[in-house]
Formats: C-alpha cells, sequence, structure tokens
C-alpha cells in the first residue's frame, strides 16, 4: 500500500516512520510511504499557499490552487482502491473499523491543513473523506496524518510478525468484541509488593481466557463504558458473560 502525504512541512516526517515496525515494513518494501512538499505546486516567488479568510476573521486559510494541483498530479487517476483524505478537526472521527477498510486499498493521499484550516473547496470537491483523529485541536494535520499512517501499516498483511497480535487487541476481533485489550503482565511476578494475578501462572489455558475477558470487560467498564453501549446494552453483554461461566 502505498500513502502519500501533502504537507507544507515535510521534514516533519522524518522521524515517526523511522522506527519500530512501520520502518521495518518499509524497509521489507509492505508499505511506502512517500512526502510531497505542498510549495512545489505553487507559482510565486514566495510559494503562497495561504491567503485571509473572505468575510474577515482570525488567521490564514491554506488556499485551494496548490492542493488541486498537487493531488491531481500526484495521482492524475482516482479510481475506488485509492481514497484523498483531508485531516480535519471537523471530520468523521478516524476508529479501528475506518482504519481497517483503508487497509484493504491500495492507496490513501493525505492532505495536511495548517493555519486555521483549509479552503473548504477542498473537503467538498477533491477530498473523498474529511477525518478527524479525535474531539481536540492540532495545530496541523502532520500528526493527524502519522497517526493515521501507524494504525492502518499495522494492519496490512504481513506487517506484524505475528498476524494474531492485531486480531486481539483492544477494538478488534472476536476474542475482544470490540472492547479494550485485557491488562497484561511480564517479569518479575512479584513487583514492589504487587503480585502478579494467580491465574496467570497457573497454565490453565481456559481459566486464563476467561480471566483475560473478564478483565478486559472490567476495564473496558471502567475506562469505556461507551465502548460497551456500542456493542449491546450492557444488561445484556454482563448477562451473556455469567452464562458463559455456568458453561
Ligand atoms: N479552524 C479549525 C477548526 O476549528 O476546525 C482548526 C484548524 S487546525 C489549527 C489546522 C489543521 O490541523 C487542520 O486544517 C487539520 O488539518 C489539522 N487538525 C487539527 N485538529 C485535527 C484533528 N482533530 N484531526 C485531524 N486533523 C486535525
Amino acid at each position: 500500500m502505498t500513502f502519500e502525504v501533502l504537507t507544507i512541512f515535510p521534514d516533519f516526517f522524518r522521524g515517526p516512520f523511522e522506527h519500530g515496525i512501520v520502518a521495518r515494513a518499509r524497509a521489507a518494501g509492505l508499505l511506502d510511504i512517500r512526502v510531497h512538499d505542498l510549495r512545489n505546486w505553487t507559482h510565486d516567488r514566495h510559494r503562497t499557499v495561504d491567503d485571509r479568510p473572505f468575510g474577515g476573521g482570525e488567521g490564514m486559510l491554506m488556499k485551494p490552487e496548490p492542493v488541486f494541483e498537487a493531488v491531481e498530479s500526484i495521482w492524475p487517476e482516482r479510481g475506488p482502491n485509492r481514497r484523498v483524505v483531508l485531516l480535519s478537526a471537523q471530520g468523521r472521527l478516524f476508529d479501528q473499523t475506518t482504519a481497517r477498510r483503508y487497509a484493504s486499498l491500495d492507496g490513501l493521499l493525505l492532505i495536511c491543513g495548517r493555519y486555521e484550516g483549509v479552503d473548504e473547496r477542498v473537503a467538498e470537491h477533491l477530498a473523498d473523506e474529511e477525518i478527524s483523529i479525535g474531539d481536540y485541536v492540532l495545530s496541523g494535520g502532520e500528526l493527524a496524518a502519522a497517526v493515521l499512517i501507524d494504525v492502518v501499516a499495522r494492519l496490512l498483511p504481513g506487517v506484524l510478525g505475528n498476524e494474531a497480535s492485531a486480531v486481539n487487541e483492544s477494538f478488534s476481533g472476536k476474542e475482544t468484541l470490540g472492547i479494550l485489550d485485557c491488562p497484561q503482565y511480564t517479569r518479575p511476578a512479584e513487583f514492589r509488593g504487587w503480585k502478579v494475578p494467580e491465574v496467570l501462572l497457573s497454565g490453565h489455558h481456559e481459566e486464563i481466557r476467561r480471566w483475560r475477558r473478564e478483565a478486559a470487560l472490567e476495564k473496558t467498564r471502567r475506562n469505556r463504558p461507551d465502548l460497551l453501549a456500542k456493542i449491546l446494552p450492557e444488561q445484556e453483554f454482563v448477562g451473556q458473560e455469567a452464562g458463559k461461566h455456568n458453561e
């Protein structure tokens, strides 16, 4: 899969993709990340990419012309397996389901906004989707693009050493039903008087599986009750779990 990133700060991406899983996947040719400097599609001496908003107001906006020209020259043809995504605080919320959909594509072209945002004609007539990574305002789309690429990259075939590790994580898979992952522990079995739950040391796979489900449910109830509500009404879900233990 190829990620094309359109930004006025190409150097921003020197760091994030040069470590860990994404760096290894790039080196192995499992994915390609191409960063494009938006200013290459300006035509004035100052390489201007911004202008004042019509109607007045604070700050500057990114002009439409260089953005349109850049996207149309990076991808002269679009097709169903390529999506142009505008990173924007006003977009639909990015989540693991969207990430899985993106991971099945051939290419994503990510437009990073700056200043007070991007001329709305980019969202209306150029981007296929307008995506936000959370209900807060970043100073630019670069961090959002890096987050999105990281999330999608680890879902691509062959990127994670153990394919199962993406399946049973938070928000994914049959085992976790889209709730949070369970708490995990490593050695030492006792640290500063805090002991690892006995069952994890027992070697009883079925009991460990049950404990993990219970612990994941408990953590989700505590930290993200909204996720439980999304899957099933909570009473029904708890009832189902209780039923399992009586099997
Ligand atoms: N005036 C805009 C608003 O209130 O919605 C915020 C503009 S923000 C300072 C500049 C750029 O950062 C945006 O164009 C977008 O590309 C990016 N950005 C900010 N928050 C974001 C978020 N939650 N998700 C994705 N991109 C975001």
